[in-house]
């Protein structure tokens, strides 16, 4: 069923229920499955990420914090390094500003907890498990430490 609510400056119709499906039927993680450094690193403090605020989120789009559709590092930042990741979900954007193709800091951006989100229709990397569905990526950028003791290779 169908939801339609607002997230910042987005209206999202969201269908939770069928979202929530697909999450439980997709088993891999995509971080695990690339190895590079920037996802081990991504794995080691990705709990920063799961804020109270941002798990309520996925929570209430169906979305799996744990499957990450992708995920990336873009070098160091102001405190640790760069980092971002996305998740998609089952229905489309109402209303709200479009993305400008711009990554990072350049782009439309709200802080949310421990990160800043992003919210559009040009999905990237969806999981074939999402078929036919109409999905909107929900992305997320985030300053996050690097733990490992080997150096980044973005
Ligand atoms: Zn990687």
């Amino acid at each position: 069923m169908f939801k339609t609510f607002a997230v910042g400056p987005w209206t999202v119709r969201c269908d939770a229920a069928a979202t929530r499906a697909v999450y439980a039927a997709i088993s891999k993680r995509s971080p695990e499955e690339c190895g590079c450094s920037g996802c081990r690193n991504w794995l080691a403090v990705a709990h920063r990420v799961h804020s109270p605020e941002f798990l309520a989120l996925c929570g209430r789009l169906g979305i799996a914090p744990k499957k990450e559709a992708e995920v990336y590092e873009c070098g160091p930042a102001d405190s640790g390094h760069c980092f971002g990741a996305w998740w998609h979900f089952v229905g489309s954007v109402e209303a709200g500003p479009r993305w400008n193709g711009q990554i990072c800091k350049e782009s439309v951006l709200m802080p949310y907890g421990a990160v800043s989100l992003l919210i559009h229709e040009d999905d990237g990397l969806v999981p074939d498990t999402f078929g036919d569905q109409k999905t909107v990526q929900l992305e997320i950028f985030a300053e996050l430490p690097w733990v490992l003791e080997e150096e980044s290779d973005a």
